[in-house]
């Protein structure tokens, strides 16, 4: 590990009470690694005290599930590292329960979070800032604002992008006026103006993507959320998805909800079924599949298909798939050395690409970056992945599970978690979305707190 950081520098991080030694903070990390903390004090020369050690640096781009978590836990495994997270936006609006917002149950206030604690509570380096480029060979992370950081270790977070290039007739700023809200904030806003300003009787075009995409069960949470609004103020409209599959995620879930709250509103085109878009007329609100039929809608969420944050491919993280390999233990990629990336952008099948499994493997990926600075081999991880989706306010779904690391990669316990039973009756789905609000506050305050 290359030590950058001064012995004066680091002594100033470590006097603002939050950080404490390498040695004393090693324990967290070596009990949760099955080694005793006596293993890992970095010791000095007369081996009687424990050496006051420079400390490196980690810089993590993007402050979201994955980013905001990693930082968080590389601070709790040990508070000497200088971690830095380097975010495009002053606050940070989760996509998960965005479709609240769209449904009237949250406003956007309610899903947008504030980076202070991180910065007051947990002594990380909350830069806002635009990452640009990435020089493996000097570890400099560049930046739009031409402050470029060091770093021993870094960690990509970037969440997802999109390919506007995959339907014709369509350019990144139409989504203006066919919204995507696939990342949440001013676009999730737009969705919702263009609804309240639709008239009753109305048709709400929903094109959902082909996998791999960003929350495999969001076109669906988003339909029932929509049609929950329709049902207070426009219970003549209607819902059509035009999906680029043949089935989703907790299907019978969703198809079950979407009957028992809001009979002959929703309808689901399967891809086989004419449901693949192959043109978008954004101007006209039209879309056309591929028997080249035009349907028309009054608003339309054209959903693009997905690939990994822009900076992660300039970055050379990607490979020809677009999406960023990695080593399934460290999170490492496979492409750039002491670089790490996790969350949407990561090739972490069977892992989803949700919010859960990003921070999931944001306390692995910590722990791996701990490791590797302390020069320890880190213990095989498991991760899990929870996901709720209200269908009402008062109706919930889930599914979960755990993965474990094994023979070089990563698999689901046989046995663990499973989908919640369709058969549940108001008790227990009313139940399960009680679930999801505490789901929603224990990761967010997990993140943020
Ligand atoms: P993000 O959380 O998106 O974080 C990426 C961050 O990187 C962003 O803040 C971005 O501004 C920043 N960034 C990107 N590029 C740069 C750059 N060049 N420089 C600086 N900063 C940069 N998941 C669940 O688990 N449960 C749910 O209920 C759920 N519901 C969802 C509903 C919807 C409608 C959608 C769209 C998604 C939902 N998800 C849900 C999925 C979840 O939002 C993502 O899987 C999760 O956000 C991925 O985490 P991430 O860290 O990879 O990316």
């Amino acid at each position: 590990m290359k030590n950058k950081i001064t012995r004066r520098e680091f002594l100033k991080t470590s006097s603002g009470g939050a950080a404490v030694t390498v040695a004393a903070s090693s324990t967290l990390l070596l009990s949760s690694c099955g080694k005793s903390s006596d293993e890992a004090k970095p010791m000095a020369k007369d081996e009687s005290k424990p050496m006051a050690k420079a400390a490196a640096r980690v810089v993590i781009v993007g402050g979201g599930f994955g980013g905001a978590t990693c930082a968080k836990y590389i601070k709790k495994f040990d508070s000497s590292i200088d971690v830095t997270i380097v975010e495009r936006d002053a606050s940070f609006v989760t996509c998960p329960f965005s479709n609240l917002v769209l449904g009237g149950l949250k406003k956007i206030e309610d899903i947008t979070h504030s980076y202070d604690n991180l910065k007051n509570k947990h002594g990380i380096n909350v830069v806002q800032d635009e990452v640009t480029g990435l020089d493996a060979d000097k570890q400099m992370v560049k930046t739009k604002s031409g402050k470029d950081l060091a770093y021993d270790r870094v960690v990509f977070s970037p969440g997802i992008d999109f390919m506007w290039d995959k339907v014709d007739g369509l350019s990144e700023a139409d989504a203006e006026m066919t919204p995507h809200a696939w990342k949440a904030g001013p676009q999730t806003l737009l969705l919702k103006k263009q609804l309240e300003a639709m008239p009753d009787g109305g048709k709400f075009i929903i094109v959902a993507p082909p996998n791999p995409f960003r929350c495999p069960p969001g076109p669906y949470e988003r339909a029932a959320m929509v049609a929950h609004y329709f049902k207070q103020n426009k219970p003549k409209s209607k819902i059509l998805i035009l999906d680029a599959k043949d089935k989703f995620s907790k299907m019978p879930l969703f198809t079950k909800g979407w009957e028992t709250l809001y009979p002959g509103v929703i309808e689901w085109v399967a891809a086989t079924k004419g449901g693949i878009v192959t043109q978008v007329d954004a101007k006209n609100k039209t879309v056309y599949n591929e028997a080249g039929e035009a349907i028309k809608g009054d608003v339309v969420n054209y959903i693009p298909h997905q690939t990994s944050g822009a900076i992660a491919r300039a970055a050379g993280l990607a490979d020809a798939t677009g999406w960023c390999p990695v080593n399934q233990k460290t999170f490492e990629s496979t492409l750039v050395k002491n670089a790490h990336v996790i969350g949407d952008s990561s090739v972490s099948s069977p892992l989803p690409k949700s919010g859960y499994a990003a921070s999931s493997e944001g306390k692995m990926c910590a722990a791996a970056v701990v490791s590797a600075i302390h020069n320890m081999e880190m213990p095989d991880p498991s991760y899990s992945n929870t996901c709720y989706s209200l269908i009402g306010p008062e109706y919930g779904i889930s599914v979960a599970a755990v993965y474990r690391y094994k023979d070089g990669k990563i698999g689901k316990v046989k046995g663990a978690g499973g989908v919640s039973p369709k058969d549940g009756d108001s008790a227990f789905r009313n139940a399960e979305a009680v679930y999801a609000h505490g789901w929603y506050n224990s990761i967010t305050g997990e993140m943020f707190g």
